[in-house]
């Protein structure tokens, strides 16, 4: 007997920035390796010392992010902090279509659209939470990489962006990034036993009581 392949689960994470989501998907990425892909994403925002180009970002122009919406190749996108993120559609469904699961770390309007636009493809939707206003500023300053300014601004955006967390089907807290990437992780885990039962689980069950 041929046991069909699961296809690939869609694993969405938002949150404010500096919540850890960045941290708690690198995390998420080492422990998993090829079983999990992270989408990368277009944007037109300026890249960081720190970025790699095709890792953590494709960044492009205006210009050649117009193209790429008007070609429909976006399964999402949006404007984030005055600068268009997108994610490249071609890419992820070869992952889905190959069983492998993927994580996308996107706002909460991209989250809206890929939920909106899922089908029958199965998406679970993260949301982290700081533990409290003071402790998200404390982080966006000492993660040192943008100026005042933007922290402010990321500041204030921050109350939109939680808004939105009942939306979500998990809501978790970062008080502790330990935990808070177990509760992760079992989420994952807990969600592929849940995509099995429509495939492996169900050949095994029928074979079972097979007379
Ligand atoms: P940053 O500029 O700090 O890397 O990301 C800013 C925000 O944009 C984050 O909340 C991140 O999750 C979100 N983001 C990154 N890529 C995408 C994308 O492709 N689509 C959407 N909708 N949001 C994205």
């Amino acid at each position: 007997m041929t046991v069909k392949t699961r296809p690939g689960l869609l694993l969405i994470i938002s949150s404010p920035s500096g919540a850890g989501k960045s941290t708690l998907c690198s995390h998420l990425r080492r422990e998993e390796g090829d079983r999990l892909w992270t989408s990368v994403s277009a944007t037109t925002r300026e890249r960081r010392k720190n970025e790699v180009e095709g890792q953590d970002y494709y960044f492009v122009s205006h210009d050649k992010f117009q193209r790429m919406q008007k070609g429909g190749e976006f399964l999402e996108h949006a404007e984030v902090f005055g600068n268009f993120y997108g994610t490249p559609g071609e890419p992820v469904e070869k992952r889905l279509n190959a069983g492998i699961d993927v994580l996308f770390d996107i706002d909460w309007q991209g989250a809206q659209q890929i939920r909106s636009n899922a089908e029958d493809a199965r998406v679970i939707s993260i949301f982290i939470l700081p533990p409290s206003m003071a402790a998200l500023e404390h982080r966006l300053r000492h993660r040192a990489q943008d100026s005042e300014e933007t922290v402010q601004f990321r500041m204030s955006r921050a109350h939109e962006e939680i808004s939105h967390w009942e939306d979500y089907d998990y809501v978790l807290v970062n008080d502790d990034l330990d935990a808070c990437f177990k509760r992760l992780h079992a989420i994952l885990t807990a969600e592929r036993v849940r995509a099995e039962k429509e495939y492996a689980i169900k050949d095994l069950a029928i074979s079972l009581i097979k007379k």
